[in-house]
């Protein structure tokens, strides 16, 4: 298995006052499939993604991505990891504002040592066009396409999104999850995204509901796969 999480647990706080945030958490992931975790607010979503991307650590079980446990990983192969394998999208677009669509796309480029090609990728986003623009003279879904742009040009192994459409109209999400389905498509890195919009029912190959820090529920999504059947 591609990615595979064994029994994660995780507490925040001190000796006397400790919560457990991730109750022991199981699931795996297969190479280039999109994974879609829900719950709600609290349930411990974006402490599961940090863990998952390195940012934090598990105090028991594991994360291990192509039989590699990052937590066995040194210093400088995390590091690695982070940079080059882990593409990150969030709720905020955290743009450079004095730079252009494209410069800020290009700073995800110098961490790569198989960046995709920029004008390809620009026109993947949707972003060609407004490719000289600062961010502040973009609308709010530009802003996370540009966003996306910075994290995918790396070509990383793992796109990690944590509510990307959270700040976003109806509209422009089912746009953004749209454009990430296409470049699950398109160049095969494996999804793991927190959301709360249902249009992503159709698009996910599993989905893991979490509630109290356990899981509720992990399917596979029949529907999705029934439908890829029918394409040819
Ligand atoms: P979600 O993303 O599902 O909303 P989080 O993973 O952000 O949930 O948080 C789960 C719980 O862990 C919350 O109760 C939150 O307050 C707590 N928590 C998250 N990060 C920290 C931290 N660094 N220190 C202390 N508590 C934290
Ligand atoms: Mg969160």
């Amino acid at each position: 298995m591609f990615l595979e999480i064994k029994d994660l647990k995780k507490s925040f706080g001190t000796a006397e006052n400790r919560t457990e945030v991730l109750k022991g958490i199981d699931f795996s992931v297969e190479k280039g499939q999109i994974c879609v975790l829900l719950g709600p607010s609290g349930s411990g979503k974006s402490t599961l993604l940090n863990i998952i991307g390195g940012i934090d650590q598990a105090d028991e079980g594991y994360v291990s991505i192509n039989g590699e446990k990052t937590a066995d990983m040194k210093e400088k192969r995390l590091t690695q990891y982070r940079r080059r394998h882990l593409g990150y999208v969030f709720q905020m677009y955290n743009l450079i504002p004095n730079l252009s669509v494209r410069e800020n796309i290009e700073v995800g480029a110098y961490l790569s040592d198989r960046p995709l090609e920029l004008d390809e990728l620009l026109k993947t986003l949707g972003l060609y066009e407004h490719r000289n623009k600062l961010p502040n003279q973009l609308s709010g879904g530009q802003q996370q396409r540009t966003a996306i742009g910075r994290a995918i040009i790396k070509n990383p192994d793992i796109l990690l999104c944590d509510e990307p459409t959270g700040a976003l109209d109806y509209k422009t999400s089912k746009e953004i999850l749209c454009l990430i389905e296409q470049i699950n498509q398109k160049y095969g890195n494996t999804v793991i995204m927190v959301t709360h919009n249902d249009a992503i029912k159709n698009m996910a190959d599993r989905v893991v509901k979490l509630r109290d820090g356990q899981i509720r529920k992990n399917y596979v999504n029949e529907t999705k796969i029934a439908a890829a059947d029918l394409e040819w």
